[in-house]
């Protein structure tokens, strides 16, 4: 069969028999029937299956974007081109700023989001495995799948892109798998849900506060139900909740001399970003009403998913700090410690505009911050090649020519 080819089938019947009716089944009298009597929480029971293809297509995008990471860092390192003055020796490319640029912020987003993959899966372990019913506990863990799966799947679509450039013409070729890794994960961004139409579902998760009533609420209803409440945006922590306290409290505020380094700072700015999306989109939302509801949640769309985007970097950044804490060689701690600062660095880096739009970075300050990221990369370069081997990708599975090669 070739891939034009299409299964077609007339006239056949499914008997009632063959349903998959775990959770509904139908008599034979015609009468449909669930174990789970409320709509709304039989609905969500359902669509919670779906969470394990989230957490799954999430995984594979994480494992691709490594695999790229590990064939383009090797390359990198074993690629010259060009010779110094005064040198007859060429620089290998992983040795020029712009191409540490290239792929070593995007290795240390992928670290964040493998320990943010880690958590999910035991919260989904937890959840599925340990008879948790908390309808709360649940929404959330379908809020956090959908906001995982997004920002992997569209951070793999990227990295495998930069890592295909990054490898020149030889990154074009099939022998060396990008291309493959590229087209296989391409539709991660779609299937399993589209990824914007999953941002909503983050927001709507954040501007309910889960409730139960979570999956009845259609855009009307969550208006309404923002408009009602005195909504108290509380940021809530996902892991490590002691020592991101004891963090935040010793952070040095908004001081401009602060150190760019501060982990504390960074808890707190990303926190401080996050309610304050929060607070703004909520105030935006109540000023609906029954008539003009669908055009005031759809003129503030952007900025629903942008309370989704800095929710997911908030948890992400979570993650890596609470996997921090639990290593305990001290030298690994202290390269993820980096790793981990070069992650915020430049994720503040990308969203410079909306830090000193809000009065949050002065433009010396934002200066600063790409001047940050510019050490961080070079003090990273010369682990480049132990943080893709950190990996643990297994020696056949990187079956690139270009990652074999002699530095
Ligand atoms: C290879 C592949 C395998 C699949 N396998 C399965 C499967 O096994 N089982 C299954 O049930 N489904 C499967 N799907 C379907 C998949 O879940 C859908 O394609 C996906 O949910 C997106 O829906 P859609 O294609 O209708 O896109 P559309 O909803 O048409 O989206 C098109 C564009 O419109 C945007 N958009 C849509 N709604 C909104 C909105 N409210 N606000 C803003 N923008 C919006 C989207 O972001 C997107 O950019 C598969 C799809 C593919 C491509």
């Amino acid at each position: 069969m070739t891939s034009s080819d299409r299964l077609s089938f007339d006239a056949v019947r499914v008997p009632r028999e063959a349903l998959l009716n775990r959770f509904g089944d139908v008599a034979p009298d015609g009468t449909y029937s669930s174990p789970i009597e409320a709509v709304s929480r039989r609905f969500f029971t359902m669509l919670g299956t779906l969470i394990r293809g989230r957490v799954s297509v999430a995984g594979g995008a994480g494992s691709a974007t490594q695999l790229a990471l590990a064939i383009a860092v090797r390359y990198g390192e074993s690629r010259r081109q060009f010779a110094a003055p005064g040198s007859t020796d060429e620089i290998p490319v992983l040795d020029y700023l712009a191409h540490q640029r290239k792929l070593l912020p995007a290795l240390a987003t992928s670290y964040a989001l493998h320990f943010a993959q880690q958590e999910l899966v035991a919260a989904l372990h937890d959840i599925q495995t340990g008879g948790i019913t908390d309808e709360r506990a649940q929404r959330e863990l379908e809020a956090r799948a959908a906001g995982i799966k997004a920002v992997a799947t569209w951070n793999a679509t990227a990295t495998i892109q930069t890592c295909r450039e990054a490898c020149g013409g030889a990154g074009y070729l099939t022998v060396n798998r990008l291309p493959q890794l590229k087209a296989d994960t391409d539709v991660f961004t779609t299937f399993k849900g589209d990824n914007t139409v999953l941002l909503q579902l983050v927001a709507k998760g954040l501007l309910t506060s889960y409730r139960d009533h979570f999956g009845e609420l259609d855009t009307l209803g969550m208006v309404r139900f923002v408009a009602d409440q005195v909504l108290e945006i509380v940021i809530e922590r996902t892991a490590a909740r002691p020592l991101l306290q004891r963090l935040v409290d010793a952070a040095p505020g908004r001081d401009e001399e602060a150190d760019l380094l501060d982990r504390g700072w960074h808890v707190a700015l990303f926190e401080d970003r996050e309610s304050h999306v929060l607070d703004t989109l909520a105030n935006r939302l109540r000023r609906a009403t029954e008539h003009n509801a669908f055009a005031v949640f759809n003129d503030a769309q952007d900025h629903v998913l942008r309370v989704a985007r800095v929710h997911v970097d908030r948890i992400v950044l979570e993650a890596f700090v609470a996997a921090i804490d639990r290593c305990e060689d001290v030298a690994v701690r202290d390269l993820l410690d980096r790793v981990c600062d070069l992650h915020v660095l430049s994720v503040i880096e990308g969203d410079r505009a909306w830090f000193m739009e809000h009065g949050r970075l002065s433009p010396n300050r934002a200066k600063a911050v790409g001047r940050a990221v510019n050490e961080q990369c070079q003090q990273l370069r010369p682990h480049a090649r132990a943080l893709v081997d950190g990996f643990g990708i297994p020696e056949a599975w990187i079956d690139a020519p270009i990652a074999r090669q002699t530095p």
